[in-house]
C-alpha cells in the first residue's frame, strides 16, 4: 500500500520559544569551538538548594501520582511559606502545584472560553503565545524606559479602552521582578495598579516567579493590595535553581475557590495529572522559610546584586539606555542612543541587532521583538547568569554578609560576564 504524506496544512502559528531556541543555537555554536557569552537565557545559576536535592534522591523511586492539585503537605507548606516571605494570607485549598508556573499560566488562562490578556511591553516570551493559543486577544500594555518599564495605571486604563469585547473577561499578567528588566514595582505603584484593575474588575495573573531574588530581599506581592482577584504564580525553577525540575505553584484568592479552582483542576486532569511526584517531596524541603533556606537566598541576592550593578553600571557607561537592576537576574538595554551609527551600520531591527552582535563578538541576547517590543526598537535582554553559582554561593559564605565582596573574588568569579560586556561595549565604540 502506498503511504500517503499527511496534509498539514492546517497547523497553528506558533514557533519554538525564543528562549528555548537562543539557549539550543547557542550551544551549537559552542560545540563549533567558538567562545560564546551565554546571556540570552535566563536559567539559574546556583545549585538546587542541598536540603531539597538530598529530598529528591531519598524519593527517587516514588512512583505513584499525586492529587492533581498537588500533594496536601506540599500545598499546606507552600502556603505558609508565603505567610512567612510575602506576609500574605494563605491556606493550603488555595494552592496549586503543576509542573511548573509556565503550565500554571496557561491553565488560568485556559479556564476561559474567552478573555482579553493584557500583557506589559516589555514582558516574557510565553504570555502571549499563551493567550493566542487559547483563542485569546492579546492586549499590549505600553511602557518606557523613562518609567523604568512600568506599567502604569493610565496605560493598564488604555489597554482596557483597546478591549475586542466589553463582555469578555480582563486578565491582566503582570510580573515583578522583571523579565526582561529585573525592575519591581513599589508599594504605591502596586496600590495604584489594584485601584484600576478593582475598577474594572481584571482578574490578574501577578508572575512573582523571581520574588525571592529581590536583590534586596523586600519583594511585596501585588496580593497584599488586591488579594481578592489576584493569582500569585512561582515555583523552584529561580529560587531553588531547580527550572529542570518543573515544580511551579499558584496561590489563588481564597475569593476565587469553588467554579474557578474547580476548573483549573479540571484543566490540569485533563493535561498534566499532576506535578512529578519525587520532584514534589524535594519542594517540601524547599518550601521551609527556616535558617537554611533564608541563608541560601541572601547568598544568591549579594551575589546576584554584586554582578547585576558591574554589568549594568560597564553598559549605562558605554552610553546604552539602562536601570540599575532591583532583583532577579536581567538587564534590559535599550540601544536607542546608538540607532544612528547601529542604523549606518545596515542595523534595523532588534534581531538584526542581535544577530549581527553574535556573529561578531559571540555574545548572546535575546531581541527585544520577543518580549513584545516594535521589531525596530533597538533592545534587547541580557541574562547575567554566565557564572558558576556553587563557586559563587561558595565564595560569598566565607565572607560575612554585612561585607561587600571583594575585588579580587569577584573578578575570578565573574570575569567572563565582565569580558562579555567589554565585547559589547568595544562592539558599540566601534560602529
Ligand atoms: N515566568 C517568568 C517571568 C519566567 O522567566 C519563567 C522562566 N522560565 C517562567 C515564568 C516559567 O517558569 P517555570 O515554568 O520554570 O516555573
Ligand atoms: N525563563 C527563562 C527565560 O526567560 C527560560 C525558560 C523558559 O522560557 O521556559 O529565559
Amino acid at each position: 500500500m502506498d503511504v500517503q504524506p499527511m496534509q498539514m496544512n492546517n497547523l497553528r502559528q506558533v514557533a519554538k520559544s525564543q528562549t528555548l531556541l537562543l539557549n539550543e543555537q547557542s550551544r551549537n555554536i559552542e560545540v563549533s569551538g567558538r567562545e560564546i557569552f551565554k546571556f540570552g537565557f535566563g536559567q539559574s545559576p546556583f545549585p538546587p538548594l542541598p536540603a531539597a536535592v538530598d529530598a529528591l534522591r531519598v524519593h527517587a523511586a516514588a512512583k505513584d501520582y499525586t492529587p492533581v492539585q498537588g500533594l496536601l503537605d506540599l500545598r499546606a507548606r507552600v502556603a505558609a511559606f508565603h505567610v512567612d516571605a510575602f506576609g500574605l494570607r494563605a491556606r493550603a485549598e488555595q494552592v496549586l502545584v503543576a509542573p511548573g508556573s509556565k503550565i500554571l499560566l496557561y491553565t488560568v488562562m485556559a479556564a476561559f472560553e474567552r478573555a482579553d490578556v493584557l500583557i506589559p511591553a516589555p514582558a516574557w516570551v510565553s504570555y502571549a503565545p499563551q493567550a493566542k493559543l487559547l483563542g485569546h486577544t492579546p492586549i499590549r500594555v505600553a511602557t518606557s524606559f523613562e518609567q523604568r518599564w512600568r506599567a502604569t495605571p493610565e496605560a493598564i486604563a488604555d489597554a482596557l479602552r483597546r478591549k475586542s469585547d466589553a463582555g469578555v473577561p480582563s486578565l491582566l499578567v503582570l510580573n515583578h521582578p522583571g523579565n526582561p528588566d529585573g525592575l519591581s514595582y513599589t508599594s504605591s505603584e502596586l496600590e495604584a495598579i489594584a485601584r484600576v484593575c478593582n475598577r474594572h474588575e481584571v482578574l490578574v495573573i501577578s508572575d512573582e516567579i523571581y520574588g525571592l531574588l529581590d536583590h534586596r530581599g523586600e519583594h511585596v506581592s501585588l496580593a497584599a493590595y488586591y488579594p481578592e482577584r489576584t493569582i500569585v504564580t512561582g515555583g523552584l525553577s529561580k529560587w531553588c535553581g531547580a527550572g529542570g525540575w518543573r515544580l511551579g505553584v499558584a496561590v489563588l484568592p481564597h475569593e476565587l475557590l469553588g467554579d474557578f479552582s474547580e476548573t483549573l483542576v479540571g484543566i490540569a486532569s485533563e493535561t498534566y495529572s499532576c506535578a512529578p511526584l519525587p520532584v514534589q517531596m524535594a519542594a517540601c524541603e524547599a518550601y521551609q522559610w527556616n535558617s537554611a533556606t533564608r541563608d541560601y537566598l541572601a547568598h544568591q541576592r549579594r551575589v546576584l546584586d554584586h554582578i547585576g550593578q558591574i554589568t549594568a553600571r560597564q553598559l549605562i557607561k558605554a552610553g546604552v539606555n539602562l536601570h540599575l537592576p532591583t532583583g532577579g537576574f536581567y538587564l534590559f538595554p535599550d540601544f536607542t542612543p546608538f540607532a544612528d551609527r547601529l542604523h549606518r551600520a545596515g542595523i534595523h531591527s532588534s534581531q538584526a541587532l542581535c544577530e549581527r552582535l553574535l556573529a561578531d563578538t559571540g555574545v548572546a541576547l535575546l531581541p527585544g521583538d520577543a518580549f513584545g517590543m516594535a521589531p525596530d526598537h533597538l533592545c534587547a535582554r541580557l541574562a547575567y547568569v554566565e557564572f558558576d553559582g556553587a563557586h559563587a554561593l561558595a565564595v560569598s559564605r566565607e565572607l560575612r554578609l554585612d561585607r561587600p565582596f571583594d575585588d579580587a573574588a569577584s573578578h575570578v568569579l565573574f570575569a567572563k560576564t565582565v569580558r562579555g560586556t567589554l565585547r559589547l561595549t568595544q562592539w558599540l565604540a566601534t560602529l
